[in-house]
C-alpha cells in the first residue's frame, strides 16, 4: 500500500512527488499499459492496472489489477487509495472517473483538460486555432444539413470524423469525388457518408494533400520543463500507423515549426507527462496539426531502442514528480507494427541484429490487432 506521509511532499518546491517503491495507478491494460508498467517497475515503483478484461497485457506485468469498469466508483476509490499518482492510457476515460479519483484522494495526470480537449475532435481543432496553430479546414456538423453546408467549405475529398471515440481510422469515412462515379447521386452520397459514421456528432475535414505525415511525443514535468524527442515520419494504411521512422525527411524550417507548436500546444495546456502530436507536413514550413493523444504514444514506440530513456519511463517519471530523462537518441531507427497474423513471422525479427523486439502478450491475433512491433536500428545520422 502506499507510503503515508509522503504523498504531498513537494519536489523542486512545487508539485506532486512519488517516492521511491511509490504507488503508480494505470487506468486501461493494453500495451501501452503494459510498456507503461514494465519501465515503472524498473525504477522500483508498483503499478496498479483498472481495467474490464481479465488477463489484459498490462495487467501481467504489473503488480495488482483491479478488474472493473471505469466507472465503477468503488474500484476506482480503491485504486486512488493504493495509489500515490494514477494515469491513463488511452483518452476515451470517462471524464467522471478521473474526477472520482481526484475527489477521492489521488493525483491524476495529465490533467482533466487535456483529456477533454483531446476527447473531442471539434474542442481539439479550436484549440489548436486559439494557439496561432493550423488544422486541416474543418466544419462541425451535427445533421445532413450541415454535412451539406461543410462540403461547400471543405470541397471534395473530404473526411467525416465522428467528434468522440475515433481511432486508428475508425469513426471517420471519405466523401470522395468518385462516390458520384458509383452511380449514387450526391444526397445518396451524403447521406451514405453521415450512416456510415452512425448519425453522430461530426467534424468534417478537407483532404489534404500533405507531403508525409510527422509526430512529436514530447513530456513536460510537474515544474514545467518541457522535453522533446525527434519528429518522426509516418506511414499509415487505412488509418493505422504502420511504420515510423527517425530522422525525418522534412526541412530544418518545418522541424522548427513543429517544435515551436509543440512546445505552444503542451505549455498551453499545462500538461503533466506524454503527449503524442500528429502533424501533417503540406510544404516547406507549412504545417497542419492533425491531432494530438494525451498519452505514450504508438508512433513513439522507437524510443524504446533508440534512446536512453524512452517515452514510457518520461512518462512515469513525469506524472510521479521525478525528474525528466534525456530525449536525445543515438541511433537512427524504424519502428514497424506486428498487425494480427504477422506476429507469426516473430522468430525473423528476433534473430535480426541491431533490432529490438517488443510483443505485447496477446493471445488472439485478429486482422489488423496490434501485436508487437520491432525496431531496426542504423547508426544515427
Ligand atoms: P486520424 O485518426 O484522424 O489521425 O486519421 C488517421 C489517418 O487518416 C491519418 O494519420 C492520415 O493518414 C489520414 N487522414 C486523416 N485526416 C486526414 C485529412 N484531413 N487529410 C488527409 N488524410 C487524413
Amino acid at each position: 500500500m502506499k507510503a503515508g506521509g509522503h504523498k504531498d511532499k513537494p519536489l523542486d518546491g512545487e508539485g506532486h512527488y512519488v517516492p521511491l517503491n511509490g504507488h503508480v495507478g494505470i487506468l486501461g491494460g493494453g500495451q501501452l499499459g503494459r510498456l507503461l508498467a514494465m519501465a515503472a517497475s524498473r525504477l522500483g515503483l508498483n503499478v496498479h492496472i483498472l481495467c474490464p478484461e481479465e488477463n489484459c497485457p498490462a495487467a501481467r506485468v504489473a503488480t495488482s489489477h483491479i478488474v472493473a469498469d471505469y466507472t465503477d466508483e468503488r474500484a476506482l476509490t480503491q485504486l486512488a487509495q493504493m495509489c500515490d499518482v494514477v494515469t491513463y492510457e488511452f483518452e476515451n476515460v470517462p471524464a467522471q472517473s478521473v474526477t472520482t479519483i481526484i475527489e477521492r484522494g489521488a493525483s491524476v495526470f495529465p490533467g482533466a483538460k487535456p483529456l477533454a480537449i483531446a476527447q473531442d475532435r471539434l474542442l481539439e481543432k479550436r484549440f489548436v486555432h486559439e494557439i496561432g496553430g493550423q488544422t486541416p479546414i474543418f466544419h462541425p456538423v451535427d445533421d445532413l444539413a450541415s454535412l451539406e453546408e461543410g462540403l461547400k467549405k471543405t470541397g471534395r475529398p473530404a473526411i467525416l470524423k465522428t467528434r468522440h471515440l475515433g481511432y486508428d481510422g475508425k469513426g471517420q469515412t471519405r466523401i470522395s469525388p468518385e462516390t458520384d462515379d458509383l452511380g449514387a447521386t450526391w444526397q445518396d452520397a451524403i447521406e451514405h457518408a453521415w450512416n456510415e459514421i452512425g448519425a453522430k456528432p461530426s467534424i468534417l475535414e478537407a483532404f489534404v494533400p500533405f507531403e508525409c505525415e510527422v509526430s512529436i511525443i514530447a513530456a513536460r514535468s510537474q515544474t514545467g520543463e518541457i522535453a522533446l524527442y525527434d519528429p518522426s515520419e509516418n506511414i499509415h494504411d487505412h488509418g493505422i500507423l504502420r511504420t515510423s521512422t527517425v530522422p525525418a525527411t522534412i526541412t530544418a524550417k518545418s522541424e522548427q515549426v513543429i517544435r515551436d507548436l509543440t512546445h505552444k500546444i503542451i505549455a498551453e495546456l499545462d500538461y503533466v507527462g506524454v503527449i503524442g502530436i500528429e502533424y501533417f507536413v503540406v510544404g516547406d514550413g507549412e504545417i497542419l496539426v492533425n491531432e494530438f493523444a494525451p498519452r505514450v504514444h504508438n508512433s513513439g514506440h522507437w524510443t524504446e531502442a533508440a534512446c536512453t530513456i524512452s517515452q514510457f519511463e518520461q512518462h512515469i517519471r513525469a506524472v510521479c514528480g521525478w525528474p525528466l530523462g534525456d530525449p536525445n537518441r543515438h541511433s537512427n531507427g524504424v519502428m514497424t507494427n506486428l498487425l494480427g497474423s504477422e506476429m507469426d513471422d516473430w522468430r525473423q525479427f528476433a534473430d535480426e541484429k541491431n533490432t529490438m523486439l517488443t510483443l505485447y502478450g496477446k493471445r488472439e491475433g485478429r486482422e489488423g490487432r496490434k501485436m508487437g512491433h520491432y525496431t531496426r536500428l542504423a547508426s544515427r545520422s
